[in-house]
């Protein structure tokens, strides 16, 4: 699996970058083949997601990939993080944080990626205007941090399956692009960091993810 994802990833990435160098400089396309281009463009990207989502879980089963933990204060890294996700889209995210310092130890690349993975979701499925929320929260000897939309929600009976792979809700209603494999990557990389993953959400009402993690003293 690995080796053919990394056969694949190469040739479509170049692809996907001349549909966009065409794209860019396409003063003199009709608006049909701008169209189909663009299409083309987003269909290539997807599957170089996959094809990344699909080489870290090979990573993660063979115990190939490598965690490099180190102290993180994590009101650094989210402030951090939610710059990163507002140079991908327009959405007005919250912080609500500690005010005293909350310092863990983890992977920061790793714990980076989970955040943004958890980001990109609650953007996904909740409409332009809401807002996205990021709490952390100390309690006792655990750091939590929270990722909460107000979007379409989970129904209950498929908020347990939701950390498998390949599980989509219901694909009728996903009309943002997807493959079913972010959450489960979230949840082996938060639990190879020692962490804990869960979430609570109400059909139409909106999702909270919550990762934890005992706090470094
Ligand atoms: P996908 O690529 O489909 O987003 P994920 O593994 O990230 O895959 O999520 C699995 C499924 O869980 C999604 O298809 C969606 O149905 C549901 N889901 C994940 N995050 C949210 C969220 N914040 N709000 C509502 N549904 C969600």
């Amino acid at each position: 699996m690995s080796n053919v994802s990394h056969e694949l990833r190469t040739p479509l990435t170049i692809i996907s970058g001349y549909i966009q160098s065409i794209l860019r400089r396409g003063d003199n396309l009709s608006e049909i083949q701008t169209e189909a281009l663009t299409t083309a463009s987003s269909e290539a990207d997807r599957t170089v997601q996959l094809l990344q989502d699909l080489l870290d879980l090979a990573r993660l089963d063979s115990g190939r990939l490598q965690f490099q933990p180190e102290n993180i204060l994590l009101n650094d890294l989210i402030k951090e993080v939610v710059g990163m996700a507002k140079q991908y889209s327009n959405r007005a995210i919250k912080i609500d944080l500690e005010s005293e310092i909350v310092a863990i130890k983890a992977d920061s690349h790793r714990l980076k990626q989970v955040l943004l993975n958890l980001i990109d979701n609650a953007v996904k499925y909740s409409e332009p205007e809401t807002p996205v929320t990021l709490k952390l929260i100390r309690k006792n000897n655990f750091a939590a941090i929270q990722v909460c939309d107000r979007g379409v929600g989970i129904p209950l009976p498929q908020q347990g399956r939701i950390f498998e792979r390949f599980f989509r809700v219901d694909e009728s209603r996903n009309r943002a692009g997807g493959t079913g494999l972010g959450l489960s990557i979230v949840k082996t990389l938060v639990e190879g960091m020692g962490g804990n993953i869960s979430v609570r959400s109400q059909l139409n009402e909106g999702s909270t993810f919550t990762i934890s993690f005992p706090t470094q003293q």
